[in-house]
């Protein structure tokens, strides 16, 4: 029996994607703007009238009026089309929010929806152009988003916890094995999505940038990666671009920021003003960061800071994540390294300065850049053996990992021969993600116990 055939027989897929699409709402449309601009949906569509389309260039996003993306080009039919492109979660978008009259929009090459309207299966201008517009099919998303009905499972015992114990070792060992092979499979195919879209380098920068944002800031800094990218940073202060497309040179940051990080933030709205233009957004579409409730080490100052520190780096850093063979050790060393003289010893822009020095890219964070994205990509590549993998051993096991184990385990010490290794701590995650993030009886109903017993 395999992994993917146990998650199968429990699930039925099919059938339960079915009702949870329905139950589900759309996520925000900043989100699905992401998403889309990532790459996460694929190049290759179907109009709403049935007609192919290829994605030939993403485009870049729009910082002013009009529709979302600029300078995106697609084929349709042979043809290839160039100019700004339209993202809304409801077809009905369009005419509700009077782009159907606005010369703004009057040269929209696609747009793009993802929740049909029978009332308007056609997109028009102001001069009675027909707009192409696809629909993003509903399992496209679900895989996208790849977001279980619910976020957290409490931390207790479960109801799996007799048919794992009474299972040999080797058994309990393959089980994960299976199950940490599944979720590096699923995430090499996502970044993979987005090198398709973008490239090698601005994949792994949104993958760097995505692990600096986690877990309450993961879209803001997706958003970020998106609207400065990698290749416009280049000869530039990245420092003062990144921290200026954040929204982090506000004056009213500046009045509540200690007399020492004014001078700091003095010369970063020097260079600011001068690129401002490029990379400003404007209000309506500013990155909403989260701050409260966040470790000081978490603060997104900091996370920006890191992708700052990362991009002035980021030669030595890119023929450390793409070697061949690839090997972890010197690649979390290096993020390690990375120094700065204000952000070494400081936590956030308003923060008073630390006693001892606090690493710009801790070792944690560095290992879940590794765990998520680079060595699934570099496995997927064949630049990294499963058996490599395996190897890497860690001991901080993060709180839903710890959670995962409690469920599964019972304690921590029980879980503690499944806690030494990072493969064994993404497999428990995709077991909380695959059963205990989509049971809602507190385990009562949940069929993985039952079919456990016929792993092997
Ligand atoms: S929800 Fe299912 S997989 Fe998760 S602990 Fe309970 S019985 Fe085990």
């Amino acid at each position: 029996m395999t992994y993917g055939f146990l998650y199968d027989s429990v699930w039925h897929p099919p059938l339960f994607q079915e009702t949870v699409r329905a139950a589900n709402d759309l996520p925000s449309e900043i989100e699905l703007q992401a998403l889309w601009f990532s790459g996460a949906f694929g190049r290759e569509f179907t109009t709403v009238c049935g007609r192919p389309i290829r994605i030939v260039q993403f485009g870049e996003w729009n910082r002013g009026t009009g529709p979302d993306f600029s300078h995106a080009a697609v084929e349709i039919d042979g043809v290839t089309r160039n100019g700004p492109l339209e993202i809304d979660p409801d077809a009905a978008a369009w005419e509700q929010h009077g782009h159907a009259a606005d010369p703004n929009f009057r040269d929209t090459i696609l747009h793009v929806v993802f929740r049909p309207s029978p009332a308007h299966r056609f997109t028009r201008t102001c001069d009675h152009r027909d707009v192409p517009q696809i629909l993003v099919p509903g399992d496209l998303l679900d895989e996208a988003l790849n977001r279980p009905p619910r976020e957290t499972a409490i931390a207790h015992p479960g109801r799996c916890l007799q048919p794992l114990r009474r299972m040999p070792a080797a058994s309990v060992e393959r089980l994960l094995t299976a199950a940490a092979k599944k979720r590096a499979t699923a995430k090499a195919l996502r970044l993979q999505r987005v090198i398709d879209a973008h490239g090698p380098d601005a994949g792994l920068y949104q993958a760097v940038a995505e692990t600096l944002g986690y877990r309450h800031n993961t879209l803001p800094m997706r958003l970020l990666a998106q609207r400065a990218p990698l290749h416009a940073l280049q000869g530039k202060d990245a420092h003062a671009i990144l921290f200026g497309t954040a929204g982090f040179l506000s004056p009213d940051l500046h009045a509540d920021a200690p007399e020492d990080i004014r001078a700091h933030l003095a010369s970063l709205w020097d260079t600011w003003w001068k690129h401002r233009s490029g990379f400003d957004a404007g209000p309506e579409r500013s990155i909403r960061w989260r701050t409260h409730g966040q470790r000081p080490a978490n603060h997104p100052h900091r996370r920006v800071a890191a992708l700052a520190a990362i991009a002035g780096s980021w030669p030595r850093f890119r023929k450390l994540a793409t070697a061949a063979p690839f090997r972890a050790k010197p690649v979390v060393d290096f993020l390690h390294s990375l120094k700065h003289p204000l952000w070494s010893r400081r936590h956030t822009l308003t923060s008073a300065p630390t006693t001892r020095e606090v690493a710009v890219f801790g070792r944690a964070t560095a290992r879940e850049l590794l765990a998520n994205h680079l060595l699934p990509l570099a496995r997927h590549q064949d630049r990294v053996t499963w058996r490599e993998i395996h190897k890497i051993r860690t001991s901080q096991p993060n709180e839903k990992v710890k959670r995962c184990a409690i469920r599964l385990f019972g304690d921590p010490d029980r879980a503690a021969p499944w806690l030494r290794r990072l493969c064994h701590h993404q497999a428990l995650l995709q077991i909380y993600h695959d059963f205990c993030l989509e049971d809602t009886t507190d385990c009562e109903a949940c069929p993985f116990p039952e079919q456990l017993a016929q792993w092997r």
